[in-house]
């Protein structure tokens, strides 16, 4: 299967874009939705979360508090190696499994930290959404209600805007209205279309 792997910061457009190819007939698999499904209610993760963080990131129901577990490994590097370390590898199993059973031309994995976790060595091909940090931190100061901070701590703690670009194949440009994105899209799907059939895989 020829993989295009799809990165960009933190409210950057990935999942918007990975939508359209995907309604376009890519193949989609996100690792974020794949990380949430190991951790929901009863997901198989869970105990070994509970192992290396205890009680304190679960709630009285024993529900996962994402909250408490996003703040812990935020400020603490060694409990964020000990939470990917745990979720990686099945996260990466799932995601083989998913693009094995693909019927479509080609696959698209949507990874936010695919420089930081080396995963691009899977990928044919690395597509890039790229806005401003303005953008960024306008478009999830809107959606999820953060502060202006908080998401600059975020938008610091991962790979910076150029070096992302300098390893980009292809960049799709988000920075304008929706609309901007159409005809972008279309032509990245076209040249996918084209390099798959193109591709020994
Ligand atoms: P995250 O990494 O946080 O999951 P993401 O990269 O998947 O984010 P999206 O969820 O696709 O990004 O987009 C972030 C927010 O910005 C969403 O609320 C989305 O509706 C909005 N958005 C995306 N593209 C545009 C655009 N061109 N103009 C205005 N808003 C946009």
């Amino acid at each position: 299967m020829f993989i295009v792997a799809l990165t960009g910061g933190i409210g950057s457009g990935k999942t918007t874009i990975a939508d359209r190819l995907a309604e376009l007939g890519a193949g989609v698999v996100d690792t974020d939705q794949l990380s949430r499904e190991l951790t929901a209610d009863g997901g198989p993760m869970l105990p070994a979360i509970r192992e290396a963080f205890g009680g304190t990131v679960f709630q009285p129901d024993g529900r996962l508090d994402r909250s408490a577990l996003r703040r812990l490994v935020f400020d603490d590097p060694q409990s964020r190696a000990r939470l990917e370390s745990i979720l990686h590898p099945p996260i990466r199993q799932r995601m083989l499994e998913r693009i094995d059973r693909l019927d479509t031309p080609y696959a698209v994995i949507v990874v936010p930290l695919l420089f930081e976790t080396g995963q691009q060595s899977l990928a044919d091909r690395v597509l890039v959404v790229d806005v401003p940090e303005s953008v960024q931190i306008e478009r999830v100061r809107k959606r999820n209600g953060l502060t202006v901070p908080e998401i600059e701590r975020i938008v610091a703690s991962q790979t910076p805007r150029e070096e992302r670009l300098a390893r980009a194949d292809d960049i799709i440009d988000n920075s304008g209205p929706p609309e901007n994105l159409e005809s972008q899209i279309q032509r990245i799907h076209r040249r996918y279309l084209d390099l798959c059939q193109a591709s020994p895989h």
